[in-house]
Parts: structure tokens; sequence; C-alpha cells
């Protein structure tokens, strides 16, 4: 059904805006949400399923998962952090629900405030609360396999481990896992050989997605290396929103404009109109006025004659 060759991930409105201190309205992340998705964006993460306390930037999160389950041919994601979240997401109907599975425990403590027993006990619980819920046919679960190239706490995570953690996840019931370079740290040897190991164990087709981030400037390097062994499901965030508070001017996600660019220019079809996208961009950055957006393609402007593969 689909013609595109990868899906783009849109987390701006989850991993962008939990990193930053300005407070977007819900009507605009509705506008926003409803402009990127009309630009061809197959799935967007709209929100995280955790309390109001700890992320006021997310708590409108069930509303626009309501809201965006209404847009035709858009995939809805979201992020929850234990099995609460899970049942709320399930209520609103979300598409993919992504529970982050911390291979660093000091990180996973520190995140959701659980060790590693717990999150796995808690996969189970999701994955049977999935099952007794009408929509379990309409519902992906995916463990998010987070700081698996490194942690800013820990340092280096064994791969081994990133592996067998993986295989529980499938074994417990996940629908998928998916990579996730949360701290900035992999490079394209490393994107290669963990897919590699993981593919091995559990089979390609559990393991489709990467999320990265640009701390260090290896995004688009690091994506070059997942193409090519087959990973299809991209993660990245409008305008890099979220910048990393530990590298000025440095952005947070990899930008969704250069990454589509990226594809593009390649031949590979996102269903993504580029004049589309970076309309979009405009459209977020008023509603963001303190923030600084990142991205190549917006500042340098498309090359004379290009010619979108998706065209
Ligand atoms: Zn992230």
């Amino acid at each position: 059904m689909s013609t595109r060759d990868i899906e783009i991930s849109e987390v701006g409105p989850r991993d962008g805006l939990q990193s930053i201190d300005s407070i977007m309205s819900t009507a605009d992340k509705k506008a926003w949400i409803k402009a990127q998705a009309e630009a061809g964006t197959p799935e967007i993460e709209v929100g995280s399923f955790v309390p109001a306390k700890l992320l006021p930037q997310l708590a409108d999160t069930a509303e626009l998962v309501e809201y965006a389950t209404g847009i035709p041919d858009l995939n809805v994601a979201v992020l929850v952090p234990n099995l609460f979240g899970a049942k709320r997401a399930i209520e609103t109907g979300a598409h993919k629900i992504t529970l982050p599975f911390s291979l660093s425990e000091t990180h996973s403590m520190k995140n959701v405030r659980r060790t590693h027993a717990q999150v796995i006990d808690e996969i189970s619980n999701i994955v049977a609360a999935i099952s007794e819920s009408e929509n379990r046919d309409n519902t992906v679960f995916e463990v998010g396999l987070s700081t698996a190239f490194g942690c800013t706490l820990e340092g280096a995570i064994d791969e081994d481990f990133v592996v067998a953690m993986a295989a529980k996840a499938i074994e417990l019931g996940a629908d998928e896992v998916g990579l996730s370079d949360t701290t900035g740290y992999a490079n394209p040897t490393q994107v290669t050989r963990l897919t590699k190991a993981i593919h091995h164990e559990i089979g390609a087709d559990k393991m489709t997605g990467i999320h990265l981030h640009n701390t260090r400037g290896q995004g688009l390097a690091n994506v070059m290396a997942a193409l090519e062994v087959g990973l299809t499901t991209l993660d990245s965030s409008l305008g890099g929103i979220g910048g990393c508070p530990f590298a000025p001017g440095a952005s947070g996600n990899i930008v969704t404009e250069d990454l589509v660019f990226l594809l593009e220019a390649m031949g590979l079809k996102t269903g993504i109109d580029m004049d589309k996208l970076l309309a979009v961009r405009e459209q977020v950055q008023k509603t963001l006025p303190e923030e600084e957006l990142y991205g190549f393609v917006a500042a340098a402007g498309l090359p004379k004659d290009f010619e979108a593969a998706s065209a």
C-alpha cells in the first residue's frame, strides 16, 4: 500500500517539546501535527503519558492522541513510562506505544525510576494489557532500547547485553524493538554492528527502526549506516527541536528537513513534500519564538532544479 521506501517518524512534539522550557499550546500542537501530516509524514509521536507534574510540556497528550487519530493515514505514536501510561495510551487509541527500556540501569532509575527487573515486568504487563483491549489488532507495542550506544551516566554499554535485552523484550511479547541513541554517542560502525547482531538474534522484521540524536554531529552518518543494514523507520525532529543543554548550538534529534532532503536526493521516497515541510517549520518557529531551530537545508535552501524522489 505504501509507496514509501523509508518511513519518517516525527518525534518533535514529544522528544523535542519535552526538552525545552517553552510550553506550546494544545492548539498550536494540533496545528503542527495536522500540517505535518498533510505534508506527507506517515507517523508522528504526539506525546508521552508521563505525569503532568514531571513534564508539564506534555500534559495534553491524551487530547492530542484523540485528535491525531482522526487524521487520515497518520500513524499516531506515544511514549509511555509504565503500565499506567500504557493503559491511557490504549484507551485513547494510540497506534504505536513505545516503552523506553534504558540499558543503563542508572539511567533507567533516573528516567522512569525502575530497575531492569521492574522494566522487564512492565513489558509483560503492557503486553497483557494490550492483548485484553479491544484495540489490540490496531496497536503496535515497541520497546525502545535507549542508551543502547552509551550512557552519560554509566559510559559504555555492553553490546551483548543490548542484544540479550532485545531478545528478552520480543520473548515477552513486544511486537518490535527499536534502537535508540539517547545520548548522541553512536557512530556508524556501531550502528551497523549492533543492528546486525540484533537482527541475527530476533530477525530483521522485529527491529526496523532507529532513533538518532545529532548531539555530536554524527546523525546523518548514522542514518547512512542504518539504511545499509536495512532499517526503514527513522525518527527525527522538525528543526531538531530540543537542542542539547550540554552542547550549545548542537541540535537534539536529527533534523527532519535535512533527513528528508538526504533521502529524497538519494532517490528514496519518504512521501513527504519538501516545500510543505519547510512551511511547517516556519509555522512552528512562529509558535516557539524563544527557541532556536536547527537545520542546514532550511538555512541554505533547496538546490536549483532539485527533484525529490517522492515528487
Ligand atoms: Zn530521543
